[in-house]
């Protein structure tokens, strides 16, 4: 069967024909690809065509496809078995290797996807200071807990409601939402709920919505305003952690959070998020705190031996490969785009992350994307697709480029542009 046939069988059996919304297609020009292989930075689908893969599977994959160390550290931990639900010695090698890296970091509980580890943190900032409610910035993602969609209200500052049925008034009435890059209105929001507010959300590198950089001031300014309050500061590092370098956005700014979260790159592609932070903290967590958190498949073997090769191979050198790899992809996409008909573009890039957007303007908050993005988009997704080059299926998500995406690959992608 080809991609439109497996769509329409997928239809039938699965809401919207897919497990996760993202994938499908909603609002572009043609329906879902079907994906029956990856090898390296390349994808290819039910219908025999390749593409060059931007999305990586939203980040996980930032050594590509197929590694083959990861690939091989896999099968062998396969022939131990591959679940136990009981202690096994890899999640330690795994938080070992992360501790010894990232300084802050005494403790970590793993659980099996970035949803989970955030949830987890929610309740333990709670938890830890007693408090209910939490400030998240509009434009962040944090995974598909309750706690987590909301979205502004009406109101006054701070004041929300949920985003999506099924989440209640009392869950919207915990989670005071603010705009990213105004301190002052974060500060409004605590000099109101202070004595209320057990921690600060933050995606320390919005990319989510577009990559919405932040001012280290304003980074700066949550860590101040958590200290003062008693409130703790999150990092959601699930995206940027192990990316932007391998102690993520906190080592990047020397901003140190009470807590972080990861996911993606840290499973090395298997199913893996955690949460960490100082002992003191991760302490009250169960079986030694009150702050109940369990999971029957968490610390995999096998998603421990992959995540650890993973994070093994991502050397001072990697980062810089990472780096250089993405510089030479986005000079090769913005000539091309300038010159045939997407001169509208910008396209802002951090580290191996990258995000087209028809607009020349800096970007801080969600609410300066362009309202005709949607539109523009899909006829760039459509004209990049055609040529056998694969952007995440989104106007708001950013691209992902992985030490896969090397000189060869950048020569076939000048190839497939000017094609
Ligand atoms: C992807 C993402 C999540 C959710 O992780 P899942 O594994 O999809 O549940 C949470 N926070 C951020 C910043 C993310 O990018």
């Amino acid at each position: 069967m080809n991609s439109k046939e497996l769509f329409e069988k997928s239809l039938k059996l699965v809401p919207g024909g897919v497990h996760s919304p993202v994938r499908s297609f909603k609002g572009l020009h043609t329906t879902p690809r079907f994906i029956n292989r990856g090898d390296g930075a390349y994808i290819w689908d039910e219908d025999g065509k390749n593409y060059i893969d931007f999305c990586m599977s939203f980040g996980p994959l930032i050594h590509g496809h197929q590694d083959k160390d990861i690939k091989a550290e896999i099968i062998s931990a396969l022939d131990n078995g591959w679940t136990f639900g009981a202690c096994e010695k890899y999640s330690l090698e795994l938080a070992e290797y992360i501790i010894g890296r990232i300084p802050f970091i005494e403790q970590i509980r793993f659980v099996n996807s970035g949803t989970e580890a955030v949830m987890t943190a929610v309740r333990l900032a709670r938890g830890i200071t007693g408090k209910a409610k939490i400030v998240k910035f509009n434009g962040c993602y944090h995974g598909h807990l309750d706690a987590m969609l909301i979205k502004a209200g009406s109101g006054l500052a701070g004041e929300a409601e949920a985003s999506s049925k099924g989440v209640t008034d009392i869950q919207a009435k915990d989670t005071l939402i603010c705009e990213l890059g105004n301190l002052d209105e974060v500060k409004e929001v605590f000099k109101q709920f202070g004595n209320e507010i057990a921690c600060i959300f933050i995606e320390p590198l919005p990319a989510n919505n577009g990559l919405l950089i932040q001012e280290q001031a304003f980074l700066q300014g949550l860590r101040d305003l958590c200290t003062q309050y008693n409130a703790l500061l999150v990092f959601d590092e699930v995206i940027s952690g192990f990316r932007i370098g391998f102690g993520g956005m906190s080592e990047k700014t020397g901003i140190t959070p009470d807590l972080v979260t990861y996911g993606k790159i840290i499973g090395g592609g298997m199913p893996v998020g955690a949460v960490a932070g100082p002992r003191k903290h991760m302490e009250f967590l169960a079986p030694v705190g009150p702050v109940y958190q369990a999971g029957t498949l968490s610390g995999n073997p096998v998603a421990m031996r992959a995540g650890l090769v993973n994070l093994q191979k991502l050397t001072k050198e990697a980062y810089a490969t990472l780096e250089e790899n993405t510089k030479n992809i986005v000079a090769l996409l913005q000539d091309w785009m300038d010159k045939n008909g997407f001169a509208d573009y910008q396209i802002i890039q951090y580290g191996s992350l990258f995000y087209p957007i028809n607009t020349k303007d800096k970007l801080t908050n969600i609410t300066q994307l362009p309202s005709n993005m949607g539109e523009r988009f899909k006829a760039l997704f459509e004209v990049l697709l055609n040529k056998g080059i694969y952007l995440a299926p989104n106007g708001y998500e950013v691209g992902f480029v992985s030490l896969a995406h090397d000189k060869s690959v950048q020569e076939e992608l000048k190839k497939r542009l000017w094609n």
